[in-house]
């Protein structure tokens, strides 16, 4: 079956959220609902949404899940590493500026590092990939040819290391492991436009 990927914009830093489904199922799977929920509402429709999955625990990237894990009840998974930073934004970086809390709240399942994680018929595989935080992952369809790099790769760059649990030799490591796979994957990024491993590895020597 055909994978359908559907970026929503949100926020003030313009965070890709992805809505990840194949053609002719009900469910979806949401990547990073980073803010803005009635938007990321409106662009899922009557889907049912099976998981919230996190590449990590920064504030851009989870500002939405509270609100649509109480209303969907779907499962939030986050790399392990990165779950302690979902409600203390002395780690995830959120600045309060409007007296009300945007945390996401306690339903947070540990993703299987390393593992597959299987969410509306896709297969997830969970790779591991800190460096712009500890618990960082990126998200590979193998099958479909896709991953969700999160704040790991973008499109000519990669993600902040000076954040809490940032590492330079971490993602030296990451990038070194994400450019082992299939050049024509296609990689969905947490901000930016999208790009593949073949564009992407030409600019290193790891
Ligand atoms: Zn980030």
């Amino acid at each position: 079956m055909p994978i359908q990927i559907q970026n929503v914009c949100c926020g003030m830093i313009q965070e890709n959220a992805w809505i990840v489904r194949l053609e002719g199922r009900e469910d979806c799977a949401v990547i990073d609902p980073g803010d803005e929920y009635p938007k990321l509402k409106q662009a899922i429709g009557d889907r049912r949404v099976a998981a919230i999955l996190l590449t990590h625990g920064h504030f851009d990237h989870i500002m939405a899940v509270g609100e649509m894990a109480a209303e969907t009840g779907a499962p939030v998974y986050v790399g392990a590493e990165d779950a302690e930073m979902l409600n203390a934004p002395e780690l995830n970086g959120y600045v309060d500026l409007m007296g009300v809390s945007r945390m996401p709240g306690p339903a947070i399942a540990a993703l299987p590092f390393g593992g597959t994680l299987s969410v509306a018929g896709l297969d997830f595989q969970v790779l591991p990939t800190p460096g712009h935080s500890k618990g960082s992952v990126c998200l590979y369809l193998p099958e479909e040819g896709v991953l969700f790099s999160g704040d790991t790769l973008f499109a000519g760059g990669y993600g902040r290391l000076d954040l809490h649990g940032g590492s330079p030799l971490d993602m030296r490591n990451s990038l070194k492991a994400l450019f082992g796979l299939p050049g024509e994957v296609r990689v969905y990024p947490g901000h930016g436009g999208p790009t593949t491993i073949a564009r992407e590895r030409v600019r290193y020597r790891l």
